[in-house]
């Protein structure tokens, strides 16, 4: 069966999604595309032989769109994910799910109540192999219970709109699920420390920071976050067991030698870190539309990410250790999975 997506939003990654659905994901057909610029909707149905329709709701009333992807700015998340479980059709929403807690909470409640999981977010780190890679060892038990783990998430620069609370928001909120995967655990407590601030980041953005996670068995997780860093993206991770630890892979890169060095890249932004987990997310989701409900970060995991970086934010802001007063979670998200 070929998936029949409908796109809300076509800015710089509902573009890119476009292009992935038609010409690397396999089983798949982008239908049709909206974006509150008519004219920038039509240049991307375009290039997938999609129709532009007029509003989201429209879209999501097709009778030919099977699937949902909301790829528009955060705060419309909620009422695109909400509009389209009350017509029963499938939905990944790129993160965040909903900029805020409470419409997280409605997300859930809408879903449970269509009584199947429909509402998968757009978490790619749990796609990148080398995530995958370390998750199998952690799961395995091979470097025994992890105590601690060591993060670092690296961007060469950010434009002057990023502001210091989008340090939690939107980079390591990525570290924030993954960690929250990799070690079937929750946070339940943040700490945010400023070191000396770059002289690179402009005059109103904490840059660096370093957030201090621990989780409810007692994990702790240091997260360098450091969005000015220069020379280029650079994603971090090493957890620490009684009996070893794990490290994330480098990206497989050749490594050159001439004139008396070794030199190997470094890739220079997220996109092309991560070309191939959204490549495999985008696979795996259309796979699991096409038979059944889909297995990826769920409206739950969406609701703690957003929980967990209201609480960083806080943390943040107020300089001292927060508690993430997150709900219990409900039974039809036990599991891990759901
Ligand atoms: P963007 O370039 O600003 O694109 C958003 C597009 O959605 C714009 O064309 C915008 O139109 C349109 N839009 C806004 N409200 C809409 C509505 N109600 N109906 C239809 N179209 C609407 O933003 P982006 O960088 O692509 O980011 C989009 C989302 O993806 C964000 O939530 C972001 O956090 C997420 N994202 C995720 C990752 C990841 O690593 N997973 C990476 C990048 C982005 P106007 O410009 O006219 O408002």
């Amino acid at each position: 069966m070929t998936v029949r997506v409908g796109v809300i939003g076509a800015g710089m990654i509902g573009r890119d999604h476009v292009r992935r659905l038609t010409d690397v994901v396999t089983g798949a057909e982008v239908v049709a595309v909206t974006d509150l610029d008519a004219a920038r909707a039509g240049e991307v149905a375009a290039t997938a032989g999609a129709r532009v329709v007029p509003t989201a709701a429209d879209l999501i009333g097709q009778s030919d769109v099977d699937a949902v992807l909301v790829a528009s700015w955060g705060p419309t998340h909620a009422e695109h994910v909400l509009a389209a479980v009350a017509a029963g059709k499938p939905v990944f929403c790129e993160k965040p799910l909903a900029t805020d807690a409470e419409d997280c909470l409605r997300i859930v409640e809408a879903e449970i109540a269509a009584g199947r999981r429909l509402v998968q977010v757009g978490f790619m780190r749990r796609y990148d192999s080398g995530y995958r890679e370390l998750k199998k060892i952690l799961d395995a038990g091979e470097i025994g219970a992890p105590l601690m783990v060591h993060c670092a998430h690296r961007n060469a620069s950010v434009p002057e709109s990023y502001h210091s609370g989008m340090a939690a928001q939107d980079t390591a909120v990525h570290e924030i699920d993954v960690l929250r995967w990799l070690l079937d655990d929750e946070i339940v407590g943040v700490q945010v420390l400023t070191p000396r601030r770059t002289r690179h980041a402009h005059a109103a953005l904490r840059d660096p920071q370093i957030m201090l996670f621990e989780t409810a068995s007692g994990i702790r997780i240091d997260l360098e976050v450091f969005v000015n860093c220069r020379y280029g993206y650079d994603i971090q991770c090493e957890a620490v067991g009684e009996k070893g630890l794990a490290r994330l892979p480098e990206p497989a890169r050749a490594a050159v030698r001439t004139a008396g060095v070794t030199r190997t890249g470094v890739p220079q932004d997220w996109r092309e870190r991560f070309v191939t987990a959204f490549d495999v997310e985008f696979q795996e989701w259309v796979d699991a539309v096409a038979v059944g409900e889909p297995p990826g970060p769920s409206a739950w995991d969406g609701y703690a990410a957003t929980v967990i970086t209201d609480a960083t934010v806080e943390a943040l802001e107020s300089g001292r250790i927060v508690s993430v007063g997150m709900k219990d979670r409900p039974a039809f998200y036990a599991g891990g999975a759901r």
